[in-house]
C-alpha cells in the first residue's frame, strides 16, 4: 500500500494501517518530502517567534513503526503500470510499484494570476516559509531603525496580508504583537510606526465564522492597530510596493499571501475527474472506476453526506484528521480485513488564536471570545496534535512565552531566493 504525503491524512492513513493490517499482509510504504507532518494550525505561531518551528513538526518515525518511508516528490502516477515516479529530495528518481494507492498530497497556497503576486509574495504555508517570514520582518525593522530616511523606513515598517480567513487574521493580530515588540528594542524605531494592513474581498473578516465571531476579532485587530480593509484586494505587486483595488499604493516589502487554498498540482496529473482541482472520490473515498486509488484531505473531492446540496467537504484538518480512519479501513477492507463504510463528519467548529489573551472560537456551535475561546482554543490544539512529545513542547513554548520575553533572532535557513510560494513549496516539479 502506497500513501503519498505525511500531512494530517497520510500519516494517519499509514498509521492505522499499521494497526489495521498484519505484517504478512502489506507492505506500507509512505512517500513524502518531509520526515514529518507539520501541524498548520500553529504555523501562524512559529513567524510571531512563540513556538519553535522544530515544535509543531511531528516525526513520522515518532508515530510509524514498520512503515517504509521515502524522502520524496511523487511527480507522475502510472495507473496502468501501478507505479509512481518519485523524485527525492537530493534529486534522484525512481519509480515505486503499488498495488494500493493513498493520495494525500494536500494544497498549496493558491496565488491567482494578479501580477506580481507569484514572484514578490511570501506564503505561509509550511515552516520553510512560517519561519522566513519572522526572519524577513526582523530584517525589515533593523533596515528601518537603520536607516534616515523617513520614506524609506515607512515602507520597511509596513507589512500587507491578503486574506481575512483564519490564516491571515491569526497572522496580522499575532505579527502586530510580535513586531511592536521587536521594534521597542531598537533605538530608532517607535513601535506605533510599524503598520500591519489585512485586505480581503469579502465584507468581514473569518467570513467563515458566524457574524458575531467577525466582529469580535476586528474588534482585536483594531484595538492593535491592524489596519483591516475589507472589499479589498491586490492589484498589482512589486519589490517595493503594493497596489491595492482601492487605488491606494501602500510602499511595503512586504506581502503575506493568505488568501486560499489550491490541491496538490499532482492531482491534476493523473487524467482523473477533479473539482476545482481536488480529485473526486465516492463517500468511501474511493476514486469511481479506480476501486485501488484512495485519496483523502485537501487534494481530494470528498462528498460532504451531512449536506444534501452536494457540497464537497471543506479542504480543513478536520476533515483530513477524520477522513484518515476511514480511508485506512477501507483499504484495508480492499485487501479482506474488515468491512468499507462512509466518510460522514458535521463540523464542529473553528479556533481562531489572536495572541496573547485572544480568540474567537464556537467549538459545537458555542461561540467563544477572549480568556475563554483563548483557553478552549489550546486546549484543542493541545489535545489534537498527535504526538506527547510535540503536545509537551509546545506547551512549555506557551509557558515560556507567558512568563519571559520573547527571543527575538533570525534563524536565516532559508535564503531570500528560495522564499517565493513556487520554490518554497515547490510546485515547479510537476512542470
Ligand atoms: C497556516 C494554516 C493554518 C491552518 N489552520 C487550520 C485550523 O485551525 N483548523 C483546520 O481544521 N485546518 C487548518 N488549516 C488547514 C489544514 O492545514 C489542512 O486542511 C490540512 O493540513 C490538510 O491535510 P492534508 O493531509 O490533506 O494535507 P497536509 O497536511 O498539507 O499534508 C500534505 C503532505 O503531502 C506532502 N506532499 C505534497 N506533495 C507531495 C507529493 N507530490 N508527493 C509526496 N508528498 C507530497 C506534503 O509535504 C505533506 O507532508 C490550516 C492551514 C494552514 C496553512
Amino acid at each position: 500500500v502506497l500513501v503519498v504525503g505525511s500531512g494530517f491524512a497520510g500519516l494517519s492513513v499509514a498509521r492505522r494501517l499499521e494497526r489495521l493490517l498484519p505484517p504478512d499482509a502489506a507492505e506500507i510504504v509512505l512517500v513524502s518530502p518531509n520526515d514529518h507532518m507539520i501541524y498548520t494550525p500553529l504555523l501562524p505561531q512559529v513567524s510571531a517567534g512563540v513556538l519553535e518551528p522544530r515544535h509543531i513538526a511531528v516525526a513520522s518515525r515518532a508515530v510509524l513503526r514498520r512503515a517504509r518511508i521515502h524522502q520524496g516528490f511523487v511527480r507522475s502516477v502510472d495507473r496502468a503500470a501501478r507505479t509512481v515516479a518519485m523524485r527525492r529530495v537530493d534529486g534522484s528518481t525512481e519509480d515505486l510499484a503499488w498495488d494500493r494507492l493513498v493520495l494525500a498530497p494536500g494544497s498549496v497556497t493558491r496565488t491567482l494570476d494578479i501580477p506580481g503576486v507569484a514572484e514578490h509574495s511570501l506564503g505561509q504555508k509550511n515552516l520553510a516559509e512560517a519561519s522566513y517570514l519572522r526572519d524577513h520582518v526582523l530584517r525589515q525593522l533593523e533596515r528601518a531603525d537603520g536607516t534616515d530616511d523617513q520614506v524609506q523606513r515607512r515602507a520597511r515598517t509596513t507589512f500587507v496580508v491578503v486574506g481575512a480567513g483564519y490564516t491571515g487574521t491569526e497572522l496580522a493580530a499575532q505579527m502586530m504583537q510580535f513586531t511592536r515588540g521587536a521594534a521597542a528594542r531598537l533605538p530608532n524605531l517607535a513601535p506605533a510606526s510599524v503598520r500591519w494592513i489585512l485586505c480581503d474581498l469579502a465584507p468581514r473578516v473569518l467570513p467563515e465564522l458566524r457574524q458575531a465571531l467577525s466582529d469580535r476579532a476586528l474588534d482585536v485587530l483594531t484595538e492593535r492597530g491592524v489596519d483591516v480593509r475589507l472589499r479589498t484586494s491586490v492589484e498589482r505587486v512589486e519589490p517595493d510596493r503594493v497596489v491595492l483595488t482601492d487605488g491606494e499604493t501602500v510602499a511595503s516589502h512586504t506581502l503575506v499571501w493568505c488568501a486560499g487554498v489550491t490541491p496538490s498540482p499532482l492531482m491534476g496529473t493523473l487524467g482523473l475527474p477533479t473539482e476545482r482541482g481536488r480529485l473526486l472520490v465516492d463517500p468511501y473515498l474511493r476514486v469511481p472506476d479506480e476501486p485501488d486509488i484512495h485519496a483523502l484531505g485537501d487534494a481530494a473531492g470528498v462528498p460532504d453526506l451531512t449536506r444534501s446540496d452536494g457540497a464537497l467537504t471543506g479542504q480543513t484538518a478536520q476533515h483530513a484528521i477524520r477522513q484518515a480512519p476511514v480511508a485506512a479501513r477501507n483499504v484495508a477492507a480492499s485487501l479482506g480485513f474488515g468491512t468499507a463504510r462512509r466518510y460522514k463528519h458535521r463540523d464542529l467548529g473553528f479556533v481562531v488564536d489572536l495572541g496573547g489573551r485572544d480568540a474567537v472560537a464556537d467549538p459545537l456551535g458555542i461561540t467563544l471570545s477572549g480568556l475563554p475561546a483563548a483557553a478552549v482554543t489550546r486546549g484543542y490544539h493541545l489535545l489534537t496534535v498527535p504526538a506527547t512529545g510535540n503536545r509537551v513542547r509546545v506547551g512549555a513554548d506557551w509557558l515560556l512565552d507567558a512568563v519571559a520575553p520573547r527571543q527575538i533572532s533570525m534563524l536565516g535557513f532559508l535564503p531570500p531566493d528560495a522564499s517565493t510560494i513556487a520554490r518554497a513549496e515547490a510546485t515547479e516539479i510537476y512542470r
